[in-house]
């Protein structure tokens, strides 16, 4: 069986970590490859790789580092579909939808290509006689990003396209459960000339990440993950000193107004909210229709939609949906239904007993749909991150909005309308960090930025975009004058132009 290497220094090496884990085919059930777990020690040493390709990439003019990131760009467009099965292989998305996240991942190297124009400084002349002062925004050194499973091209790639491109080295620490892709790209980063050091990859888990958030050289941490680790990864890489972006879990609401075209919110609620099983932090969890007429209108177009959903392997072209990650979060999210149902929600299509013939150890659920979910379950409050969405019925806007700025997560969230003065109001008024207006799954494109508000993201940095240049850069402004000009004798008092 494959055991997969780290990579740092330009080389794929072996761990020696006597812990290992393996990685499964979600769709058989099988074990198709073997991760060593890395140590403190071995993260130390791809920490001393990445600082000593630091001090040249740092330096090297910005035009010279693009022009790898170009070709890199390329090379991904060239080998996409062995980059999508080798993520459907672990994760079990369908090959269109793995294909869908490295495309949104290779539009941060398109934005990572104009880096030169993005670390453009300001320059003021005259600020007092004869001084000049400009800001220039700098690398940081080493960062480091650790991944979730769920995306596991595209999200690290929210990462060090922008980290590298700005002048920093970059230490991926990917989700155990799907390393392969991550490995593929990272020998396409080595192929587009990339010098050594500049991108690593070590794999692991808390022991490594305990390491990442503790080492002393490692200036800033990007995480992408549930809002438990989120904060503590946050909570202890800020108390070493680190700057730290840490984006958590989600519960995504969308409205449905009674003047909704229904057609089209039903469509929207099947991709948002069974698209890649559920499994996507900008999933649709849950469904508001507002008024009862909406809502028992909503509830009989989705259920026969919802059964009659196509679950597959990802070597299935027609499938809509695949597989769950693993057997435990297989056995979470039918444990959250039974808990639903228990609760008193009325479900209306119950996922938990489907099996698929030739795959029956793969880990499969069923679409499932609730109705009458209220806002003191179980199902409500949490994140269950399967192919599970709820309906919550709400007596006006008010009540749905009030219910959306109440909960503890806000990621994303959409309004399916036809009333503009409905749409701008929801827009203003949502604590919610991405939102839709007829849009289901608003994340934003390459040269905008994502994050949620509240327990969906800890730091002040949203992800990629802007924010990403500027989380992973610091600002320096120079203040200078030439010694011609400076008048003999000392000034004490504050410098002004008064
Ligand atoms: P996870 O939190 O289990 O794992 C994320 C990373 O943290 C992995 O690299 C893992 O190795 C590491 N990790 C896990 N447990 C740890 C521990 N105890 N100490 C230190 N490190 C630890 O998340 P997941 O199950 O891989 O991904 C799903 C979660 O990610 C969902 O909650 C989803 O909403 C969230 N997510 C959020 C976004 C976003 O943009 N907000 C995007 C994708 C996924």
């Amino acid at each position: 069986m494959t055991i997969i290497p780290n990579a740092f220094g330009g080389a794929k090496v072996q761990s020696k970590s006597t812990r290992s884990q393996p990685v499964y085919n979600p769709a058989t059930g099988e074990a198709i490859a073997t991760l060593p777990l890395s140590t403190a020690a071995e993260l130390d040493e791809v920490v001393q790789v990445a600082k000593q390709a630091a001090v040249s990439w740092g330096t090297t003019p910005p035009l010279r580092r693009v022009r790898h990131m170009f070709k890199f760009k390329e090379l991904l467009d060239r080998h996409s579909h062995d980059i999508a099965r080798a993520i459907s292989s672990e994760h079990g998305k369908t090959h269109a939808d793995a294909f869908g996240e490295l495309a949104r991942g290779i539009e941060v190297v398109d934005f990572a290509c104009g880096i030169p124009h993005l670390l453009k400084g300001e320059f003021s002349r005259n600020v007092g006689p004869d001084i000049d002062s400009w800001s220039d925004r700098q690398p940081l050194g080493v960062v480091a990003g650790i991944t979730p499973f769920n995306f596991p091209a595209m999200v690290p790639m929210w990462m060090y396209p922008i980290a590298i491109a700005a002048g920093n080295t970059f230490i991926l620490k990917p989700s155990e459960r799907d390393p392969s892709a991550p490995m593929l790209i990272w020998d396409l980063f080595h192929e587009a000339g990339f010098p050594a050091g500049v991108l690593n990859i070590v794999h692991g888990d808390k022991e490594v990440v305990d390491a990442i958030l503790d080492h002393p050289d490692i200036k800033a941490v990007s995480f992408v993950g549930s809002t438990a680790i989120a904060e503590y990864v946050y909570t202890r890489g800020t108390a070493h000193g680190k700057r730290v972006q840490a984006l958590g879990g989600a519960k995504n609401h969308m409205i449905v107004m009674p003047d909704a075209d229904m057609d089209k919110a039903v469509d929207a609620l099947m991709g948002a909210g069974y698209g890649s099983a559920g499994e996507r932090c900008m999933a649709i969890a849950v469904a508001v229709p507002i008024g009862e007429k909406t809502a028992n209108h909503l509830v009989e177009a989705l259920a026969p939609k919802v059964r009659g959903l196509k679950i597959g392997p990802s070597t299935d072209p027609d499938a809509e949906m695949g597989p769950v990650i693993t057997a435990d979060a297989k056995r979470k999210i039918s444990g959250l239904i039974d808990l639903g149902v228990k609760e008193g929600a009325e479900l209306v299509v119950d996922g938990r007993g489907f099996a698929l013939q030739g795959y029956e150890s793969g880990y499969f659920l069923g679409g499932t749909l609730f109705d009458h979910v209220t806002k003191d379950m179980t199902i409500y409050r949490q994140e269950i991150f399967g192919p599970v969405l709820s309906v919550l019925r709400a007596n006006s806007y008010d009540e749905a909005v009030d219910l959306i700025n109440k909960h503890e997560y806000g990621n994303g969230t959409a309004i399916f309308t036809r009333d503009g003065d409905a749409a701008r109001a929801f827009a203003d008024r949502i604590e919610v960090g991405m939102v839709g207006i007829n849009v289901p799954l608003p994340v934003p494109v390459a040269y905008h930025s994502f994050g949620g508000w509240k327990r969906s993201l800890f730091g002040d940095h949203s992800i990629y975009g802007p924010e990403g240049v500027r989380f992973y850069t610091r600002l320096k402004t120079i203040t200078s004058r030439w010694m011609t000009s400076i008048r003999a004798g000392a000034d004490f008092n504050f410098p002004s132009t008064k």
